[in-house]
């Protein structure tokens, strides 16, 4: 997301205009001056368009102690963000603090919106062009506390970051989509039929949703699931399957066009390189994974032992994707799938309110902070959530993060809201 960042001395009121922003009241609480308050990130909406505020504390140019500290802080959000939101009080109009604020701006080179808060009445909003002095363009006058003129503040924001994302409210109705793979002879149209004929569950449509002809609409655990390309699984082994090369574009493509995928292995057999170049496809799409075990049935104590050992080995990396041991020829387990597959694209869209995340992370990186790197410490600002479909993090800090401590928070992030089944996306924007 787009990081809009709000600043100006202390009680001019910047949390009610960010309260204003998050349209509802969550913590936020009026500045009190002289008091510390750290940067703390909020989601924003506005006309179907999303960004992140991030709400500073009042900031003191030059300041001692506890102020200057506030002032750093302020100046380190103006760095991270896409868009500076300069907050002045109308009723007092332009102080010394304000025309250093301004100094502080212009270095910084951040495209600034200026507001004159406080603007309760007609009266203080002819007042509020004397701000023009300031040069920082026309003054948008506001009433934070009582929502004049904070629409067209918001329309004015978005026009300075057009690459703010759209949100899409709802995806489109339909069945899920999923992608069902694996290589040759590891039972996949076995595993189909046994799902289509023990239900007797293929439907032709499904209201309101077109179908590709090559896909199959089955209905697992009660619910109408979309299996892409199942023409490619329907061919007999050997009969057109084309070269490897051809078959593999099927495959990328049948995965790309899913929302899950379901890797199934063969059980029997050792877990090879063309399962774990299937495993890195479903990932690097970004797509939701369920691994399943084929011909459990064959699997004795001994092959058991092996394969714990095997997957201990082979399936490290991915850690967070669920596992379920099935056999098509008996159908063992196979009523698992649904759920697993549900839990999966529930994580895959799973979001986290900004809020949520900065608190965690604040306490995270309090206790774990960045290790030293040439004599310093990289520091961990706050974090947004981009997107979902599969989850995107930016994480926000002072310089660039070592992978491994990356890897801790990704690792950290999922102990803590889940994300079963999901591939996740972190990455680092430093200061600018
Ligand atoms: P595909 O190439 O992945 O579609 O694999 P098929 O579904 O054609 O299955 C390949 C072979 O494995 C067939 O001989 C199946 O009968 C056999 N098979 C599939 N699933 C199982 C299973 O769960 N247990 C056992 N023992 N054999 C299976």
């Amino acid at each position: 997301n787009p990081v809009v960042a709000v600043v100006g001395r202390p009680n001019v009121g910047k949390s009610t205009l960010v309260n204003r922003f998050i349209g509802r009241r969550q913590a936020v609480v009026e500045d009190k001056p002289g008091v510390t308050r750290d940067r703390v990130a909020y989601d924003a909406y506005w006309n179907g368009r999303q960004f992140t505020v991030v709400d500073t504390g009042g900031w003191i140019p030059d300041a001692k102690d506890r102020a200057a500290a506030i002032a750093r802080q302020a100046e380190i959000a103006v760095d991270t963000a896409d868009v500076v939101v300069f907050v002045v009080d109308a009723t007092v109009g332009a102080t010394d603090v304000d025309e250093a604020a301004v100094r502080m701006l212009r270095a910084s080179r951040k495209p600034v919106i200026l507001v004159a808060n406080k603007a309760d009445n007609n009266a203080i909003e002819i007042e509020a062009t004397s701000l023009w002095s300031l040069g920082l363009g026309e003054p948008q006058a506001v009433s934070a506390l009582h929502g004049r003129g904070s629409g067209d503040l918001l329309d004015a924001i978005l026009a300075a970051i057009p690459e703010a994302p759209v949100i899409v409210e709802d995806r489109p109705r339909g069945p899920r989509r999923v992608a069902l793979v694996g290589r040759p002879n590891v039972g996949k149209s076995s595993l189909l039929n046994k799902l289509s004929g023990e239900e007797r569950s293929v439907v032709d449509s499904v209201a309101g949703t077109t179908v590709d002809p090559v896909d199959s609409l089955v209905t697992v655990g009660g619910e109408v699931w979309q299996f892409v390309d199942t023409a490619g699984l329907r061919k007999r082994a050997g009969q057109a399957s084309g070269t490897e090369y051809f078959a593999s574009l099927r495959t990328q493509a049948a995965i790309e066009a899913a929302e899950v995928a379901i890797v199934l292995l063969d059980s029997s057999e050792v877990i090879s390189e063309q399962d774990q170049r299937l495993l890195t496809m479903v990932v690097e799409a970004g797509r939701a994974l369920v691994i399943a075990f084929n011909k459990w049935d064959l699997v004795d104590a001994d092959r058991r032992w092996y394969l714990d050992k095997e997957i201990e080995r082979e399936l490290k990396r991915i850690p967070w994707a669920a596992r379920i041991n099935v056999s098509a020829r008996t159908g063992r387990a196979v009523d698992k799938l649904a759920p697993a597959l549900r839990t999966a694209l529930a994580s895959w869209e799973q979001r986290i309110p900004t809020g949520q995340l900065n608190q965690w992370l604040t306490a995270l990186v309090q206790a774990t902070p960045h290790p030293v790197r040439g004599g310093k410490a990289p520091r961990v600002l706050f974090a947004t959530q981009a997107g979902v479909a599969p989850p995107r993090f930016v994480i926000f800090s002072t310089g660039p993060l070592d992978a491994g401590y990356v890897r801790f928070v990704e690792r950290k992030l999922r102990e803590e809201f889940g994300f079963e089944g999901s591939p996740i996306d972190i990455s680092v924007r430093t200061r600018r």
